[in-house]
């Protein structure tokens, strides 16, 4: 079994990507083009936003973003203390401090009264300037907007929304990536929407900080190619990926968000009432379930089923185990800050199951049926 088998996902797209990949090579162009544009704006329509500016990786687009934000030295960047490492990496590659909030236990995303507890004791410190929030949609589930976006407007704050992992899910009817004062995405091939290489998008509504993405991904050029007004970089998105991107987008809208919410029930159905923890999708939340990920009650539990499963032929991974305080890149910043309990408890019992939107019945019932054995003889 895989993880997420993205083989059977092309065997079943493949007379659509095979076209789709021969015609852009045909057309002889190979950066920007047609697709490339044509990407660009089937993806704002989808997220609902006025703007996308694709790029080369999800990291490239947080980066691009506080690029346009002018983000640097003596800015405080607020982020989930349990996420992916680039989440925070961006920020301090800009010379900006990442400040790191404690998540929900439940939802995994950043939990909005530590975020608030934070800005505060920043602001009361005085040697930062509060700047952004980075709101990471974690394993597919956008974080809670509402309470976010009241927390940003009462202090000041830019909201960066980090849906690498949250691509397709909704909260309140919206998209997922519409709910950023800049929002970005990763088309990395595992991620909920993903290329066959590398890929990155950045959506906005505001028109002049899509201007200014436009021109940090091609080494910030001015209206002229050759006229470079600001130091940027070089990160676009190839026109083939952009090819292979509109096939995977009609067949992700058109059935693949509902065939994973679908193998997300199959599971919880089969799983609840046995003692593990399952995700829970809040009311008014839709989640493109990047992951399934359950909770065991100790990492000595976790760590055991791990190795059942993987007897049984059943590939599962731990996402992550290690939050970004402990993290020894950012000891020089993370030195003494604590009060990250929830984090590290999840880091000691997730675990993420199989899920893609091609898994069968049987293959779950086979990996809910391993699961509950384990549990069984416990
Ligand atoms: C994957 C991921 C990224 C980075 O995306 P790349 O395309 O691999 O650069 C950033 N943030 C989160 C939360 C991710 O999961």
């Amino acid at each position: 079994m895989e993880f997420r088998d993205l083989k059977r996902q092309y065997s079943i797209l493949r007379k659509d990507i095979d076209k789709a990949v021969l015609h852009a090579m045909e057309a002889g162009t190979f950066i920007g083009g047609c697709p490339v544009r044509e990407l660009e704006t089937a993806l704002a329509e989808y997220a609902g936003v006025r703007r996308c500016v694709t790029c080369a990786n999800g990291t490239d687009a947080l980066t691009i973003a506080l690029k346009v934000w002018g983000i640097g030295p003596g800015d405080a960047v607020f982020v989930p203390d349990f996420t992916f490492f680039a989440s925070a990496e961006t920020a301090m590659a800009e010379g900006a401090t990442p400040v790191f909030v404690d998540v929900d236990g439940e939802t995994f995303n950043i939990n909005p009264d530590d975020l608030e507890r934070r800005i505060l004791a920043v602001k009361a410190e005085g040697r930062l300037k509060p700047r952004v929030i980075v709101a990471v949609d974690l394993f597919g589930l956008p974080a809670d907007y509402g309470r976010i976006r009241d927390i940003a407007s009462r202090h000041g704050l830019l909201i960066l929304e980090d849906g690498a992992q949250g691509f397709g899910g909704e909260y309140l009817g919206r998209k997922a990536c519409s709910f950023g004062d800049i929002s970005t995405t990763s088309f990395f091939p595992a991620k909920p929407l993903g290329c066959y290489g590398d890929g990155g998008a950045i959506f906005t509504d505001n028109e002049e900080w899509a201007a200014l993405a436009e021109s940090f991904k091609v080494h910030g050029k001015g209206t002229d190619k050759y006229d470079n007004v600001r130091i940027g970089m070089n990160s676009r998105l190839d026109t083939l990926q952009a090819a292979i991107l509109q096939v995977k987008l009609r067949a992700f809208a058109q059935k693949e968000l509902d065939e994973v919410n679908r193998v997300a029930c199959e599971y919880s159905d089969r799983l609840k009432g046995a003692g593990i923890g399952l995700p829970s999708i809040p009311e008014g939340f839709l989640s493109s379930w990047a992951q399934y990920t359950i909770r065991l009650s100790g990492k000595e539990e976790r760590d055991r089923l791990q190795a059942h499963l993987k007897e049984n032929g059943i590939p599962s991974m731990v996402y992550y185990p290690k939050g970004m305080h402990s993290q020894t890149a950012f000891a020089s910043i993370s030195d003494g800050c604590d009060g990250f309990p929830a984090t590290e408890k999840l880091c000691e019992t997730v675990l993420s199951l199989p899920m893609h939107p091609y898994m069968t019945v049987e293959e779950v019932e086979l990996v809910c049926r391993a699961i509950l054995e384990f549990k069984g003889q416990e």
